[in-house]
């Protein structure tokens, strides 16, 4: 039988939906930036789509277009400046950076608590330690789609293809904090298919199209495609989706799985980074 398909968009819409009549009810409206640097057309429809939602669930939302010859202190500027802003919860600079800019220097430049996107090394830190505050938005849709299959997290062994700051590493992270025993393969893995046909919950974050085939995986494996690649001009995961799928027990779809949940999930941090702010005060 092939493997169920989740539907990220249909669970991300049920999100969104309550989060819309929770801020409907509330004084003051959660408030999110959106910083975008330079002329990337990924960047452009991924700040789009955050715009669009967000505007959809009524928080207040300011949008910044940034020349891509812009300097370093005054992005850092805009940052501070946002930062001191009242009506500002959540900051989220958009990543990749242009070359002159260092990207660690401005991400730590946010505020932890406005830290929407959670990848501060101070949010980062706490996502070490168990003691989450603000966690990256992909990683928590990943967590998400899982636990919507109802398979239990705890005990499987789980693999994570990637270890990049942004989406690998904080997967891990939270798949071991949910007891999973996790395995991170990367680019220099040997043998990869050797780890991921063990997997009960494979990961895919590599950004290659169809590096995950349907020999690699096990029986019944619950598979999250985080992968966006442009393939031909169609959006593509890193799964190999039609084959894999009749081996699979679930599969997220691309589009439509990770990435609306990705949008949901910043929604919530948002929310979030506001109940914070509030708590500062
Ligand atoms: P990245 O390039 O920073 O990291 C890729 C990781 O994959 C690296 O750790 C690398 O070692 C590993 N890798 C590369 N080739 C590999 C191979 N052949 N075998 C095994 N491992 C390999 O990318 P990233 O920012 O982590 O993003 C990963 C993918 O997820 C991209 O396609 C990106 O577009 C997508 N993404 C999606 C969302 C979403 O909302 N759905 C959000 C962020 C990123």
């Amino acid at each position: 039988m092939p493997a169920k398909i989740i539907d990220g968009r249909k669970i991300a819409d049920k999100i969104l939906n309550n989060l819309k009549s929770k801020i409907k009810n509330m004084k003051e409206k959660p408030g999110l930036a959106l910083v975008l640097i330079g002329d990337n057309p990924a960047s452009e429809i991924y700040v789009s789509s955050k715009e669009r939602a967000f505007k959809e669930v009524e928080g207040y939302c300011e949008r910044y277009k940034l020349d891509s010859n812009i300097g370093e202190l005054d992005l850092l500027k805009l940052v501070n400046d946002l930062n001191q802003n009242p009506k500002i919860h959540g900051i989220l600079v958009q990543l990749p950076l242009p070359k002159q800019i260092d990207e660690n220097l401005v991400t730590n430049s946010i505020l932890p608590h406005k830290d929407v996107d959670g990848f501060t090394s101070v949010n980062l830190g706490h996502l070490m330690s168990g003691n989450t505050i603000l966690a990256p938005a992909t990683a928590r849709a990943v967590l998400h789609l899982i636990e919507s299959t109802g398979t239990g997290i705890e005990g499987k062994n789980a693999v994570v293809v990637g270890r990049s700051n942004i989406v690998g590493k904080p997967v891990a992270l939270m798949l071991l904090e949910k007891n999973a025993t996790v395995t991170v393969c990367h680019s220099k893995t040997k043998n990869i298919a050797e780890h991921t046909k063990k997997a009960d919950i494979l990961v895919a974050a590599a950004g290659k199209p169809k590096l995950i085939t349907r020999d690699m995986v096990k029986q019944g494996a619950v598979v999250i495609d985080v992968g966006i690649n442009r393939v031909n001009g169609k959006i593509v995961g890193d799964v190999d989706f039609e084959n894999v799928r009749e081996i699979a027990g679930f599969i997220t779809p691309v589009p439509g799985g990770a990435g609306p949940m990705t949008i949901a999930m910043l929604m919530e941090n948002t929310l979030k980074a506001m109940e914070l702010a509030n708590k500062i005060k």
